[in-house]
């Protein structure tokens, strides 16, 4: 079952902060997606770091220097002719130098990734190759082929795939040129020995690209994650979460489709919707016959390999589409939750079969709780942040946060060509309210009368608490006479407010004057039609009260 007190306290701060958040939630989602997608395209190029890359080559350098100690070996035969002799302790020494020098000098020093290495190492092992080819003769048996091996395997792991087979390709083209120039005997079973040999290449090559992709490919989801992680645990924005973990599944996991989804009374509102290539709109999921539903109610996370079978078998639930209209056939979704309150779900999905595994599910469960926590923090950071905001008895934003509401709405208002209309108004006779019945019923009075103005005005509007019993509102875009119509709707409304005394006797209804404003016709800034409606206000009041200034339209073109 959902928990009523943090669905509200999220849901109050998502409607509050309404269209403002889902637009920024929009736009940084549709900027980060073409980041991660542009990522995404990334991941073929992924490579290790020139410390694993090290690693990796570790065997190869061994063994290179184990043949090289073999050559010396042979070096120290008696019984080998001295020409034999000499070849063999040339190419070992030359071995052990050049392995050495690149391993503890060039690989330690450079980052191979230079094009200058690419050229290098295809020179060097060409060369190598080319020299141990030309005095097989002098080697021992099989001392050939190992050697070429131990080139390819450390060619394919620091320079990649294309290196190698260009490396490759040069040593059979020089094997070739020395036979056809009679520099070595052309062998039998060349031909076979040839394919053999590619065929190894191919092998060894794809083999070792592979490994180190996926090693690759792992390092890189787990830097994501953690970067996330990272991210989102000092991350205080609602917006910025969301597109945190739109981030994260792009980045580690295959999926076609994804959302993130807040639980309502009776259904999932999903702040955020992808779907091949596209973030959709807002929308409500069911609680009930839905895998999303599900997965809420029961708190637990769900994976589907095969969803239409699995969903309507196993669970009696019939899918149906979101986003894009076809049926997706992977499916997984985690709970969003944190100490033990249950908020919401994030799910993705892919319209091929058997797209996740378990190491998905744990995956999307470790962000998705670090975003279940970094939401929770967000909520109440945004809460705490809205009540420093507004004036604690009435839920009016105060003085100065009205001010930058007021300014940035002329600014808006500069830019778009519209009018602004500026109402102050002020309780009629309040101190005598509170000295008849006190204070306390003072207070309620103030906040009957805020409530009052809050059912007159738009979304759009904003209400502020000027002082004491003194309250200004702006209503952009509205024009003198519908300010003045806004006026007087709250003046009659305040007129038939329902107050009672703290003996709970009924107690007449408090009068209202206000001052109306209007931008650009009156004034061309802020401060200046603050100070025109205080003044009107004042007009207002010296004419008797209970009314407005001006009583009907003087703006030539409202
Ligand atoms: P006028 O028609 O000229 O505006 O008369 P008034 O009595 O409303 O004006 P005045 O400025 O003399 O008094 C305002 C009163 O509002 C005085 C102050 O005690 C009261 N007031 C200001 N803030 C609060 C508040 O938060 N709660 C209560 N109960 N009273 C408040
Ligand atoms: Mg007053
Ligand atoms: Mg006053």
């Amino acid at each position: 079952m959902a928990e009523p007190r943090i669905q509200s306290e999220i849901l109050t701060i998502f409607k509050e902060q309404g269209l403002r958040i889902v637009e920024r939630v929009q736009s940084t989602l549709q900027s980060n997606s073409l980041a991660a997608h542009n990522d995404n395209k990334s991941n073929y190029d992924i490579t290790l770091s020139t410390k694993d890359q090290q690693h990796l080559v570790l065997p190869s350098i061994f063994f290179g220097l184990g043949l090289c100690v073999i050559l010396l070996l042979f070096s120290l035969n008696p019984g080998l002719p001295l020409v034999q002799r000499q070849v063999n302790l040339g190419l070992g020494l030359g071995g052990l130098l050049y392995i050495v020098l690149a391993y503890f000098v060039v690989l330690q020093n450079f980052e191979t990734g230079h094009p200058f290495f690419f050229i290098l190492t295809i020179v060097c092992n060409t060369v190598i190759a080319g020299t141990l080819v030309l005095l097989q003769s002098h080697l021992p048996t099989g001392f050939l082929p190992l050697t070429i091996t131990v080139l390819m395997v450390s060619c394919a792991v620091l320079m990649g795939r294309w290196t190698t087979y260009i490396f490759i390709l040069l040593t059979y083209i020089v094997q070739a040129v020395f036979s056809l120039a009679n520099l070595i005997p052309i062998q039998q079973n060349t031909a076979l020995q040839i394919f053999a040999m590619a065929f190894v290449s191919v092998l060894i090559t794809e083999t070792v690209t592979i490994t180190k992709s996926a090693i690759a490919l792992q390092y890189h989801k787990l830097e994501t994650l953690n970067k996330v992680a990272h991210s989102l645990a000092s991350s205080l924005d609602i917006s910025q979460v969301i597109s945190l973990v739109s981030d994260a599944i792009q980045t580690t996991l295959d999926a076609d489709t994804y959302y993130l989804g807040l639980l309502q009374n009776d259904s999932i509102r999903l702040e955020m919707l992808y779907d091949e290539g596209v973030f959709f709109p807002n929308t409500d999921i069911s609680l009930e016959n839905s895998l999303a539903g599900w997965v809420v109610t029961h708190r637990q996370p769900l994976l589907l390999r095969n969803v239409t079978d699995e969903a309507r078998v196993n669970y009696g639930i019939k899918v149906s589409t979101i986003g894009q209209p076809k049926l997706s056939h992977s499916w997984m979704g985690v709970p969003l939750e944190t100490g033990g309150r249950i908020f919401g779900i994030v799910a993705v999905a892919s319209y091929k079969a058997n797209k996740f595994d378990q190491s998905s599910l744990e995956m999307l469960q470790n962000f998705t709780q670090q975003a279940a926590m970094a939401l929770d923090n967000a909520t109440h950071h945004a809460e705490v942040e809205d009540q420093s905001r507004r004036d604690t008895l009435t839920g009016t934003l105060n003085h100065g946060t009205f001010l930058q509401v007021l300014e940035r709405e002329v600014t808006d208002a500069r830019i778009s060509n519209q009018p602004v209309s500026l109402i102050m108004l002020d309780i009629d006779k309040f101190k005598e309210y509170n000295d008849h019945f006190g204070h306390l019923v003072g207070d309620q009075v103030l906040i009957s009368i805020c409530g009052t103005m809050r059912r007159y005005i738009k979304a759009t509007d904003s209400i502020g608490r000027w002082g004491g019993e003194e309250f200004v509102i702006v209503l952009p875009r509205a024009t003198g006479d519908q300010a003045i119509l806004v006026a007087n709707r709250i003046r009659r409304a305040i007129g038939e407010i329902t107050l009672y005394s703290r003996d709970q006797k009924t107690i007449p209804a408090p009068t209202i004057s206000q001052g109306i404003a209007i931008f650009p016709q009156d004034c061309n800034d802020s401060i200046a039609l603050i100070d025109l409606a205080d003044q009107r206000l004042y007009q207002a009041k010296e004419r008797g009260r209970n009314q407005l200034e001006p009583e009907t339209s003087i703006w030539p073109e409202s």
